[in-house]
């Protein structure tokens, strides 16, 4: 019997990861998203082993190698002082450890490979410029509603999946839940070319902390580019990725850091600033025959650096439930079950991060005993948990 096709609303990370699922199971999938074009926008991420076992069945890791990088360690410093602190090991260290090396990637980067896999795809068909406002389920399936092509009006689709981020207008207008809140933290970033720079920026990830703010840079675009963000409170709020900013005022902020990490803060002349949104992941993921991923379930504050990854590791997740149950509502609510308590899991440990990060004196002498103190594979073997994650341990029954 003919399947009928599944939409997508949101061709971000999450959207497009679910659709090359979804099609590698043999569905045909409508992948609508808001922006006339997938825009350069954005900077680093992380893909850790969890996140690259989800890629690696699509056929993508290669590819993915060529752009990313793969840092040596994380550096880790305070911010106020200069000190170094500790090394956690990554490179050769986290492969051996989990099997698949932790990357780091530019957003753009990881975003032009998917959706080059999109538009391979023969069963995936991307509608760009076409944003999904609302949805309806009826009995014969779900329709939508938005600026959609003429013959995709009225179109009933088996189930929608929607990916369309922190701001979703599925999980606000259709599933009537609570929007996205502003956090009080914003993220500045910038990106600056890596030549000429010392060795350990090329190579390592840095973090830096300080009172209610931290910077971490690492490099991205197949090593070329040092990718530099900076993240402290602020009250300043906007739905938008990337407002520029005056460098004058980010630079006046870390004023009182030590020489090293204010060098590099230096280093940016372009930054851009967003402000962290969050969204409990407590609240429902779905509804009868529509289901929300990624950051429109759960958007998280980046203190984990898992924001996407867990958007891979849902897409992933979400394709396998409905492989398994021919039941949509049933394949749903296993996919929100399994995916639940880890994602909680995650995201409170993101919001602890944050507390080590930014502790004023004198909590921080403590924390930069402990970091002194402790045994580097120590610190990393903290968060297997995370990072041993495999999509075939998950039981979906
Ligand atoms: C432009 C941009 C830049 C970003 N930069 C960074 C960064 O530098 N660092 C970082 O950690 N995270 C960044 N993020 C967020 C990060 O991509 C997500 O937190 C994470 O990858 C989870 O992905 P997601 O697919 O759930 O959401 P996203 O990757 O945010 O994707 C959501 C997609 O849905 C689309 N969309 C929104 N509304 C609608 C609608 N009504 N109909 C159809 N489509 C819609 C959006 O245009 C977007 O393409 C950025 C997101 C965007 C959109």
């Amino acid at each position: 019997m003919k399947r009928m096709p599944i939409a997508i609303s949101g061709a971000g990370i999450a959207g497009m990861v679910c659709a090359l699922h979804l099609a590698r199971n043999g569905h045909t999938v409508h992948l609508f998203e808001a922006a006339k074009d997938l825009s350069e926008v954005g900077a680093g991420l992380q893909l850790s082993a969890n996140a690259l076992r989800c890629l690696e069945p699509l056929g993508l890791l290669e590819e993915l190698k060529i752009l990313a990088t793969r840092p040596n360690s994380v550096e880790i410093g305070n911010g106020r002082t200069g000190a170094h602190l500790a090394s956690i090991p990554l490179g050769d260290h986290a492969e051996t450890k989990y099997g698949t090396p932790y990357l780091v990637i530019h957003r753009a980067d990881l975003q032009r490979v998917l959706k080059q896999a999109v538009e391979r795809h023969q069963a995936i068909h991307l509608h760009l410029g076409c944003p999904v406002d609302d949805a309806m389920e009826q009995v014969d399936g779900v329709r939508l509603i938005g600026a959609l092509p003429a013959h995709l009006e009225n179109h009933p689709f088996a189930c929608l999946v929607a990916a369309d981020g922190v701001w979703s207008k599925i999980r606000t207008n259709t599933l009537r839940l609570p929007p996205a809140e502003f956090s009080g933290r914003v993220a500045y970033r910038t990106t600056v070319p890596i030549k000429g720079l010392s060795d350990r920026l090329r190579t390592t990830t840095g973090l830096w902390m300080g009172n209610k703010s931290h910077l971490v840079h690492y490099p991205v675009h197949s090593g070329e580019l040092l990718n530099i963000v900076a993240i402290r409170r602020e009250e300043w709020k906007a739905e938008h990725w990337a407002y520029t900013t005056s460098t004058i005022e980010l630079r006046r902020a870390f004023d009182d850091w030590a020489d090293e990490p204010r060098q590099i803060l230096e280093l940016g002349e372009n930054w851009t600033r967003w402000a962290l949104c969050g969204i409990q992941p407590d609240t429902a993921w779905h509804q009868g025959r529509i289901a929300l991923i990624g950051d429109a379930a759960h958007a998280m504050l980046p203190f984990m650096a898992q924001g996407a990854a867990m958007g891979i590791e849902d897409a992933c997740i979400l394709a396998a439930a409905l492989e398994k149950h021919s039941d949509i509502p049933t394949a749903f609510a296993r996919y929100e079950a399994s995916r639940k308590p880890r994602v909680s899991k995650v995201s409170k440990q993101a919001v602890n991060n944050e507390r080590i990060y930014h502790l004023p004196i004198p909590g921080c002498y403590a924390r930069d005993l402990v970091l002194r103190t402790s045994s580097p594979d120590s610190l990393l073997s903290k968060f297997d948990w995370i990072y041993n994650w495999k999509p075939e341990d998950v039981d979906l029954n």
